[in-house]
């Protein structure tokens, strides 16, 4: 079994690094790519204890970008070397830039009457805290029932607390990767929520212009019909495909390392190789 998307609570997941590690091991994975918003530290607790271990463990990482006023999730791996410092660097600006949206998002919500403070936030997410955290803050403070809740009113773009954040465009963040040694993938396509599937192919194929390397072909949101169209799209445009779970623990209970949402997630062996194969 292979998953190559995954979060631990070095960002908006619950497991640890050692959680996730013993959770891929039990659960029978033999190559797993840790890929954490914005950050490589979950990863890098990971990696003795995931060699002592022998578990595949690749280095991976998730950033939300925009393109054409749209925020699109784009995942890097990085199966050789690990990312060059200026890249690390770079990650460094992107988790302060974090930080500082969530200072101006515990202000918004105070100013529309919640009871909340960057403290409590942080207790959660630590530097990497993101809306998932406040949405949880929100549940168990009553002023919602549901995390979906919490973004609807509150968080997301049309929520009452709405708070911007710098996000990269894609092909800065694109090209960032590529310089660091790393490969760009288009994370859930399905989520892009293009109206066709011309528009889609269009949306994907600009991308590829921006250097975009591979698209995630296998998805806890994909469906046998998405993921049959990601597969040819992938073919013709000569993209490496990608898969994964996208597990983040108890904060999204119906998602299973490895399988995703009953079982809908199988990624084969050789897509690892492929990867691996293509850097350097
Ligand atoms: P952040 O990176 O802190 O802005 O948080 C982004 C994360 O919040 C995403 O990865 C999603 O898990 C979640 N999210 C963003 N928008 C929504 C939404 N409208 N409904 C539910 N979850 C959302
Ligand atoms: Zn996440
Ligand atoms: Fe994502
Ligand atoms: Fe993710």
């Amino acid at each position: 079994m292979v998953d190559l998307h995954s979060h631990t609570d070095a960002s908006d997941g619950s497991d640890t690094p050692f959680e996730l590690v013993d959770h891929a091991l039990r659960a029978g994975v033999k190559a797993l790519a840790i890929t954490d918003h914005d950050t490589l530290a979950g990863y890098a607790a990971a990696k003795p204890y995931a060699e002592e271990e022998g578990l595949d463990l690749l280095c991976g990482i998730e950033l939300s970008t925009k393109y054409l006023g749209q925020t699109v999730h784009l995942l890097g791996y990085f199966p050789g070397e690990e990312p060059s410092t200026e890249f690390q660097d770079w990650l460094v600006e992107l988790q302060d830039k974090r930080r500082d949206r969530n200072r101006r998002l515990v202000g918004n919500l105070q100013r529309v009457g919640v009871d909340i403070t960057l403290g409590e936030v942080e207790s959660l997410g630590r530097t990497m805290a993101g809306r998932p955290h406040f949405a949880s803050i929100l549940v168990k403070k009553k002023y919602v029932k549901t995390m979906q809740e919490a973004f609807d009113k509150y968080l997301a773009e049309s929520g009452r607390a709405y708070t911007e954040r710098d996000e990269v465009p894609l092909d800065e963040g694109i090209a960032r990767m590529r310089r660091a040694g790393g490969i760009p993938v288009i994370a859930h396509p399905v989520r892009l929520g293009r109206r066709t599937a011309e528009e889609e192919a269009e949306w994907i194929e600009a991308a590829v212009g921006m250097g975009m390397l591979g698209l995630e072909v296998r998805h806890s949101d994909h469906d046998a019909t998405a993921v049959g169209r990601y597969a040819r799209l992938a073919a013709r445009l000569g993209l490496l495909t990608t898969g994964g779970s996208d597990y983040h623990g108890a904060y999204k209970p119906d998602i299973r390392l490895g399988t995703g949402k009953n079982g809908n997630v199988s990624v084969p062996m050789e897509w690892v190789a492929r990867l691996r194969e293509s850097c350097g």
